[in-house]
């Protein structure tokens, strides 16, 4: 049914593999990159909206921090990264969608040690979004559930090492959830499967996990918090909250470049506020897509 090439894709789709433009069903890596052997490559994903890549400084520079955390170098300077990027929307006609851009350590005879001065692997593959999907769960909210956070102690990388968030989507998805919430030894609140995790208190003040090596700095996180900034009149505290503390929340909400700023109405079943969307979180939404078009170079 949700095939990865598939029935859907639009025809004429372009991916990038380390310097070559290819058509999307043919590109592909060496069986023996370490990308797909140990999970040794970073990723980032930039939304595309109205043509125009969103938070790509932001992007840019995590996907640095991570390289560096893996003791790769950026694979190319970012100013070719930036035109990369854009011939990839350019090529694939994108208006509204996703660049995915995955860096590995590249094609070796498969050792679990790590090669001195690596030849990387560079991919990116672009897809469209439906935003009248997005739009639906924009103004109907999404359900999530709580599960124990099964992943390892450097979720501040943004490694495709995905397994454990892929089997809590996947749990989520199986009990009609949107997302999964992931839980830490002490019941709180990391994050989200694939997206940060935020609440609004009985007093109007908005709570999200501040950060640590036990969640992915969410760059939409940062221009969220960025936006409410300049947005008078806000409270933000950046600290953990529990299951229990966002259930008796006014509201709650969700934050990915892939979904913006998203309500969650209900943890577990049970129903946040009065299990609508909030103006807080409206709010949000409304100053960071604001803030987000100001700053962008189209
Ligand atoms: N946490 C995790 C685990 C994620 O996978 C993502 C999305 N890639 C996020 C948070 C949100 O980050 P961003 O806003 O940069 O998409």
């Amino acid at each position: 049914m949700n095939r990865s090439h598939g029935h859907r894709a639009p025809s004429g789709r372009v991916a990038y593999v380390s310097g070559r433009y290819l058509p999307h069903a043919q590109a592909g890596v060496h069986i023996e990159d370490r990308g797909l052997q140990f999970a040794d490559a970073v990723y980032e994903v930039c939304a595309v909206l109205d043509g125009r890549l969103t938070d790509e400084p932001g992007h840019t520079e995590r996907l640095e921090r991570s390289l560096g955390a893996l003791n790769m170098p950026m694979p190319m300077s970012p100013a070719a990264l930036a035109l990369v990027m854009r011939e990839m929307v350019r090529r694939n006609r994108l208006k509204n969608g996703m660049l995915y851009l995955q860096v590995t350590r590249g094609a070796y005879r498969r050792d679990h040690a790590m090669q001195a001065n690596p030849k990387l692997s560079v991919i990116m593959t672009a897809r469209a979004i439906d935003i009248d999907a997005i739009g639906k769960r924009r103004s109907e909210g999404v359900a999530v559930i709580a599960l124990p956070d099964l992943r390892w102690k450097r979720c501040d990388i943004k490694t495709t090492g995905l397994l454990a968030n892929a089997m809590a989507k996947t749990e989520a998805r199986k009990r009609g959830a949107f997302e999964a919430w992931l839980i830490d030894s002490d019941g709180m609140v990391t994050e989200g499967s694939s997206s940060n995790a935020w609440i609004v208190t009985g007093d109007g003040v908005l709570v999200t996990r501040n950060l640590s090596s036990t969640i992915l700095a969410g760059v939409t996180r940062a221009g969220v918090l960025a936006a409410l900034k300049s947005g008078a009149g806000t409270g933000v505290e950046e600290r953990p909250f529990s299951i229990a503390e966002a259930v008796a929340a006014k509201e709650a909400f969700m934050t990915s470049a892939s979904g913006g700023v998203l309500p969650v109405v209900s943890i577990d079943g049970r129903e946040i506020g009065n299990g609508k969307p909030g103006p807080m979180t409206q709010k949000a939404h409304a100053l960071y897509s604001k803030l987000d078009q100001s700053s962008t170079a189209p």
